[in-house]
């Protein structure tokens, strides 16, 4: 589904990513660890696409496209979706009008016809119950004074409404209490399946031990040093970084 070859990348001219290369198969989680300022968000923002971030060598295929060459709507119409490490806040936007926009969006994409809005309330009072969130947050706008355990909430909600093939999560465990850390892991644990893949970002192995890996890689300084299982999460957390770098 996405496949990255020694990927070099930046932002504003400075190099973060050297090298960097890492493939994921439909229905796969892999989970990127690695200290703060390594590259983690940056990779998901090349992905993704975001303003100023720029590949000045390799590639980064999405079933097949090559994702330079698409805008980060297209992008995200093409099913890629990301949980912002620090989720924005749209103040004056209505969080239902934007949920329905968004998925609107997706469905005249693939050809499919729009979802009324008393559908779409029937729908995402669905997904609210799988993140047990109150219905109140849907009238109120994007984010707009959610603390932050609830913008990773309503995060893991527009991924469950948008139904995306690559989901990026980056520090959606970050700021969560346990709880709140337990419903997000179920919400994407039920939404996991053969077709869908993602790519967790976090810095503590905690979220992992509710999700199930199928790979753990640890970036340093812009590049996988070292990929494994579960266990390798473990290790990181009794010794740290430092041993991988070389
Ligand atoms: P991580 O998510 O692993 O903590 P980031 O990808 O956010 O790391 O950042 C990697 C490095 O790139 C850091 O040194 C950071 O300061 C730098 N960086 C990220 N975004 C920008 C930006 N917009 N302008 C300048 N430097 C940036
Ligand atoms: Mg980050």
């Amino acid at each position: 589904m996405l496949e990255i070859k020694n990927l070099h990348a930046g932002v504003k001219g400075k190099t973060i990513l050297n090298g960097l290369d890492l493939k994921v198969n439909p229905g796969e989680l892999h989970a990127v660890m690695g200290r703060n300022g390594s590259g983690k968000s940056t990779l998901a923002n090349i992905i993704t696409g975001r303003d100023n971030y720029e590949i000045t060598s390799g590639e980064v295929k999405f079933n097949g496209l090559d994702l330079e060459e698409l805008a980060p709507e297209d992008r995200a119409l093409e099913g890629i979706f990301m949980s912002f490490q620090y989720p924005v806040v749209i103040p004056g936007v209505n969080n239902t009008y934007f949920l329905r926009a968004a998925l609107n969006a997706q469905l005249k994409h693939h050809g499919k016809k729009e979802i009324n809005a008393a559908d779409f309330m029937r729908l995402i009072r669905e997904k609210l119950k799988l993140v047990n969130m109150d219905e109140k947050y849907l009238s109120r706008a994007v984010n707009d004074g959610f603390s932050g355990g609830e913008k990773k909430r309503n995060e893991i909600l527009q991924m469950l409404t948008l139904e995306p093939k690559l989901s990026i999560l980056d520090e959606t465990d970050s700021g969560l209490d346990i709880d709140a850390l337990k419903i997000v892991a179920k919400g994407v644990n039920n939404f996991r399946n053969a077709s869908r893949s993602f790519i967790a970002i976090t810095h503590y192995q905690r979220l992992l031990e509710y999700m199930e890996p199928d790979f753990i890689h640890i970036l340093i300084n812009g590049k996988i040093v070292k990929s494994g299982d579960l266990s390798l999460a473990q290790e990181i957390e009794k010794k740290g970084y430092s041993w991988l770098e070389s």
